[in-house]
């Protein structure tokens, strides 16, 4: 392991343009309940697409909304781990490194992260459901005037019409095109790509390392168990990132040092 560590420390220290792409393991590792983890108690007796799609949205704003903000209480419970730090601290320490996440929980924005691309949005962002004035409609939730939760979401400020909803992408729902596209870019772009806690089975984000490969970049996963992926990365550290991660950034530095 120590061998593979260094290996992929080399290779990311020397890196000019790095890509990141993170999964469902690194929330994992934080203890953030998934979507069907967080189905117990009271929301055990529906179904996701009740909660989770536009058309439910439509037929019941105030539960889907209720919904949102349980997840948000839970999540909120949840902290950053040190994997999510030592990915965050590479930024400071590389020419240019771009992080792009499956993940909703906003843990890569409070470890510090700051190029982010979100490709399922974030639980803790929110966005006017018609798109009023172009999509997304980003809306400050602090920012609106109180109203009462009883009546579920808040109306749109903009439009006066639209719900407000979570800008996270629902079931029946393609990824945001501009997030997507810029995904594609830097992978295609990047000359290292380090992929974290990905099953490598959700798709159109288990393209873009293999775009990256395709372009001649160097791959390297971080994941305890083998994924879809193993079989295209140059190297596999097959341990949890909260463990892997702070002891292949410790490497970086010291090469980063003596050079
Ligand atoms: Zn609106």
């Amino acid at each position: 392991m120590d061998y593979l560590i260094r290996q992929a420390a080399e290779r990311i220290a020397y890196a000019r343009h790095l890509v990141i792409s993170t999964g469902a393991g690194v929330s994992k590792e934080s203890g953030v309940p998934t979507f069907r983890d967080a189905l117990d108690g009271l929301w055990a007796q529906y179904d996701p697409t009740e909660l989770a799609t536009p058309q439910a949205f439509q037929r019941n704003p105030k539960r889907v909304w209720d919904w949102y903000t349980y997840r948000r209480e839970m999540v909120s419970k949840t902290h950053p781990n040190p994997g999510h730090y030592a990915l965050a601290e590479l930024e400071g320490l590389l020419p240019k490194v771009v992080l792009i996440t499956q993940n909703v929980d906003n843990h890569h924005q409070l470890a510090g992260s700051r190029d982010i691309i979100p490709l399922h949005g974030n639980l803790f962002a929110f966005k006017c459901s018609t798109s009023c004035q172009g999509n997304p409609t980003s809306i400050d939730l602090d920012s609106l005037a109180p109203w009462n939760p009883e009546d579920g979401p808040p109306r749109c400020p903009y439009c006066n019409s639209g719900y407000v909803r979570p800008d996270v992408v629902w079931f029946h729902e393609t990824l945001p095109e501009a997030q997507l596209t810029r995904a594609f870019e830097e992978a295609q772009n990047c000359d290292v790509m380090l992929v974290v806690g990905t099953s490598g089975a959700v798709y159109p984000a288990a393209w873009i390392p293999i775009k990256a490969a395709e372009r001649g970049a160097f791959l390297i996963e971080v994941n305890p168990q083998p994924s879809e992926l193993t079989r295209a990365m140059n190297i596999h550290l097959a341990a949890p990132s909260g463990e892997v991660l702070p002891q292949v950034v410790e490497v970086v530095k010291q090469l980063l040092h003596s050079s």
